[in-house]
């Protein structure tokens, strides 16, 4: 009954995309799908070790005190 189409998040840009059309990239065993050539371009220019979310702005804490 429950048979739903394997989808995945483009990791670029968000999306959800249908495994079965989606443009794979592998990385450190690790498959990942892009909705387009554009998005996986992208993810394979970054570098494997830059960790999104991982912020070094120490400089942007000395705004609250205005
Ligand atoms: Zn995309």
């Amino acid at each position: 009954m429950t048979n739903p189409k394997e989808t995945t998040k483009d990791p670029i840009c968000g999306m959800i995309v249908d495994e079965a059309t989606a443009l794979p990239a592998d990385r450190d065993g690790t498959k990942f799908y892009f909705c387009s050539e554009d998005c996986r371009q992208k993810f394979l220019a970054t570098p494997a070790d830059a960790k999104p979310g991982k912020q070094s702005g120490e400089g942007e804490g000395t705004a609250l005190f205005g």
